[in-house]
């Protein structure tokens, strides 16, 4: 398959191709247009729990709506069998959108739903998405990067199956915690306290501040700003929400947002 086939569905053939779509971290509008456009072309759409279920309402009413959805810990669906859904589907001749919260291809699998279309011939296409940690930041109002306070951004995850656990993939907190970068954590609730010891032990002091965003762009938004010795406590009252922890100084521009509202509040 070109690269041309693989990127440009609006060239289309006629044949079936799957679209990846990034439904964004939660809030309906902050799909993007193109996402929006690929949804009104699906036949089928292939969807899990991190997409707002609201976006297929911009699929045609007739679309075949195919739900995914893994909870931690609990997969409905198996990644192989999400695979399978897509080529089958797609040598149907259908358009197949995949939607999956937040970006495609950021912690979401996309690199090996991409790998089992491209092996099977099946022309595939990736519309980005708002990612979690990006929406998290701007929701709080915390730059990710600050020329002051930190020069670069880590996106990591805090959860790794121990199958996968390889040299090559398991996370060095040590060696993040000299970086000086925002660390933003994925899948990390519920392994807050190992997380937030590596770091120390890495040399990250105590009092560096931590924000976590639950539910971030949704109604249910929930935001706390702690530090990393306490932030463990964190584990449990938000146990099985998905939020994004973010690392270091550029978090007290949470907390400046938070004394403003609250100004705003008392004026
Ligand atoms: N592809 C997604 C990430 C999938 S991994 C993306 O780009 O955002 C799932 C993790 O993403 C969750 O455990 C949580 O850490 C984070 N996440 C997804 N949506 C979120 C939201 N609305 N608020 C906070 N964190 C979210």
């Amino acid at each position: 398959m070109s690269k041309e086939q693989m990127f440009h569905y609006d060239r289309g053939t006629t044949n079936g191709r799957v679209t990846l779509v990034g439904a964004g971290p939660g809030a309906v509008d902050l799909l993007t247009i193109r996402g929006q456009r690929a949804l009104a072309q699906a036949d089928v759409v292939v969807y899990d729990d991190l997409a707002n279920a609201a976006l297929l309402e911009f699929c045609p009413p007739e679309a075949k709506r195919i739900y995914v959805g893994k909870r931690a810990g609990i997969h409905h669906v198996a990644q192989e069998t999400t695979c399978r859904i897509l080529i089958e589907e797609a040598r149907q001749g259908r358009h197949v959108v995949r939607l999956k919260g937040g970006d495609p291809l950021v912690f979401g699998r996309g690199g090996e739903e991409i790998a089992a279309l491209v092996a099977e011939d099946i022309p595939c296409e990736v519309v980005p998405g708002v990612t979690a940690a990006i929406a998290a930041g701007a929701s709080i109002g915390v730059p990710l990067t600050h020329r002051e306070h930190a020069s670069a951004v880590v996106f990591v995850t805090g959860h790794e199956c121990a199958g996968k656990r390889s040299a090559q993939t398991a996370v060095d907190w040590a060696a993040l915690a000299k970086t000086g970068a925002t660390l933003c954590i994925y899948m990390g609730v519920r392994r807050l306290p190992e997380i937030s010891a590596s770091l120390q032990a890495g040399g990250l002091p105590g009092a560096t501040p931590v924000a976590v965003v639950a539910n971030a762009t949704l109604p249910t938004q929930s935001l706390h700003v702690t530090n990393l010795a306490t932030a463990p406590f964190l584990s449990e009252t938000l146990k099985g929400l998905p939020a994004l922890i973010i690392v270091g100084e550029v978090v007290r521009w949470a907390e400046l947002r938070q004394t403003m509202a609250t100004l705003q509040l008392a004026g």
